[in-house]
């Protein structure tokens, strides 16, 4: 779906905005050709699409607070960007901004093993800064399936999340200080570099903002010593119900897997098809993995296998090597790429309560049923962090509109039983006209007047994540 043009006074201006910007940086920093712009116009919410003015590719903070400084005096929207991963529209540009993409901030800047910390450019992609540490005995725990490619930045945006979080915690929990650049250009500190930076913890506020407070260009991650072992288990059963309530079992019994990743039949199948993992015939399938010392890991599987079993598994397979845990993985890891495979996808990001799994599971069935759209689920069941696929096709009239009727169904079906309409890819251009079903009038206020006292004339990533309406409302009250 096209976004609009810009109007003829915002192209006129576009000469001049980008003279200023190319005359203030070093050569190379600016592209406006169309043609070279064309990469940046959408994110991996793909079905949206929008050029931009221009883009900018600063190489340090300096260069990101002179972008915003000069963007600010003319009034030109700035649209934040690490990798372009994001699944809710978060980094779709406006036809009058400027993309700020911060991929050339990449560098490791400190390295502290013992105080178990690393300090990173936020355009370093997730993957590489375990890559940095793991040959000490380090990781980064938040692994969003996107790690290879998504940055930093975004994670730190998005608050993300990953298969490995119900350990760990998410993007917030691993957080520990960031630089970010106000639209004015100011460059603040914000955190530390220890659990407690002391005075008001900005830094949460910061996390999950979604590129509408700052633009953040470096941060101090956690890292964590690398676990002694790790052991998968997969669980097959014959109803996407039990295998629900075997999750919410498994959470109840007080041990703390560090996954438990669900599958349904047609994330199964697909995924079979793509990647050939030797999953078992069945309706749904769980990946639940414990880690520890040898015997920490049995006396953790021990509970989990006994919870299963009363659930009367099709299958139960205990991985005894590592070359069987990485294949018990592989399908999971492929379940996106395979899911592309059957059409187009759009993938949701609702939380729920975990003990309301199987009440959701077979909702979500009966409206794929009224909605004619199969939905496959492949999500981080262990949080309640759900990811129902809806595939449709983009090239028959009507079928977008129908499977965005069908997502909004869901999402509000997660908010009704307590839950959320984001666990981690955030609200972007995708749920922000759904806030107003989990928020009342008064809550999004006071959500847009923080966004007032960081970003007073409303030019950062504009467009995103408040209702269009009540938006609108305060970008003309601000000018
Ligand atoms: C195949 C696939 C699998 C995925 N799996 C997961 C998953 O398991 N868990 C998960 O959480 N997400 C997942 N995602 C979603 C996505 O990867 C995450 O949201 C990721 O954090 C986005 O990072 P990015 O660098 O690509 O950000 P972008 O897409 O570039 O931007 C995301 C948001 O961050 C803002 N932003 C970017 N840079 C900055 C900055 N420097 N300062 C301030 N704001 C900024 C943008 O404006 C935008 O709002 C997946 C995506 C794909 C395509």
């Amino acid at each position: 779906m096209e976004m609009p043009l810009p109007d003829a006074g915002t192209l006129a201006r576009k000469s001049d905005i980008v003279a200023r910007l190319t005359a203030a940086l070093p050569p190379g920093t600016v592209i406006s050709d169309v043609a070279e712009t064309r990469a940046y116009e959408c994110d991996a919410l793909s079905a949206y699409r929008c050029a931009p003015l221009a883009v900018a590719l600063p190489r340090t903070t300096a260069e990101v607070a002179t972008v915003l400084r000069l963007c600010h005096d003319m009034r030109v929207p700035v649209v934040p960007r690490g990798a372009g991963t994001s699944l809710a529209g978060g980094s779709l540009p406006t036809a009058d901004s400027v993309v700020l993409g911060v991929a050339r901030l990449n560098a490791v800047l400190e390295t502290d093993l013992p105080n178990r910390t690393i300090r990173v450019g936020s355009g370093r992609t997730n993957l590489s800064v375990t890559g940095a540490v793991e040959a000490d005995g380090f990781f980064y725990a938040p692994d969003p399936s996107s790690q290879l490619a998504c940055a930093i930045a975004g994670n730190i945006a998005m608050n993300s999340g990953g298969a490995h979080c119900l350990k760990y915690g998410v993007t917030t929990n691993n957080l520990l200080g960031v630089t970010m650049v106000t639209m004015d250009g100011t460059v603040h500190e914000i955190g530390g570099a220890y659990l407690d930076a002391g005075g008001l913890d900005l830094l949460a506020l910061i996390c999950g903002s979604e590129g509408q407070l700052g633009v953040v260009t470096e941060a101090t991650l956690r890292i964590l010593p690398k676990p002694e072992g790790a052991r998968p288990v997969l669980i097959g059963y014959d109803s996407s119900e039990v295998a629900g309530a075997c999750v919410s079992d498994i959470i109840k019994a007080g041990v703390l897997p560090v996954a438990i990743e669900f599958m349904d039949r047609p994330c199964i199948e697909a995924t079979e098809a793509f990647a050939h993992a030797g999953y078992p015939d069945c309706e749904a399938l769980l990946i639940v993995e414990v880690e520890g010392s040898p015997a920490e890991i049995d006396e953790q599987l021990a509970i989990i296998l006994e919870i299963a079993r009363r659930h009367d598994p099709v299958e139960l397979r205990e991985s005894a090597s590592a070359e069987e845990s990485a294949r018990i993985w592989l399908g999971r890891k492929s379940a996106f790429g395979a899911m592309g495979q059957m059409g187009d996808y759009m993938c949701l990001d609702g939380t729920i309560p975990v003990s309301q799994l199987p009440f959701v599971l077979r909702r979500i069935g009966e409206l794929s049923v009224q909605f004619g759209l199969k939905v496959g689920n492949v999500f981080h069941a262990g949080d309640g962090n759900m990811h129902p696929l809806i595939i449709y096709d983009a090239n028959t009239p009507g079928q977008q509109e129908k499977c965005e009727a069908l997502g909004a169904e869901i999402l509000k079906l997660c908010v009704e039983v307590g839950g959320c309409l984001t666990g981690e890819h955030g609200v972007g251009i995708e749920k922000r006209d759904l806030m107003d079903y989990q928020f009342a009038p008064e809550d999004l206020d006071m959500q847009m007047a923080v966004k007032d006292v960081f970003d007073p004339g409303w030019l950062l990533n504009p467009a995103k994540v408040f209702p269009l309406a009540a938006s609108a409302v305060r970008r003309m009250a601000a000018q």
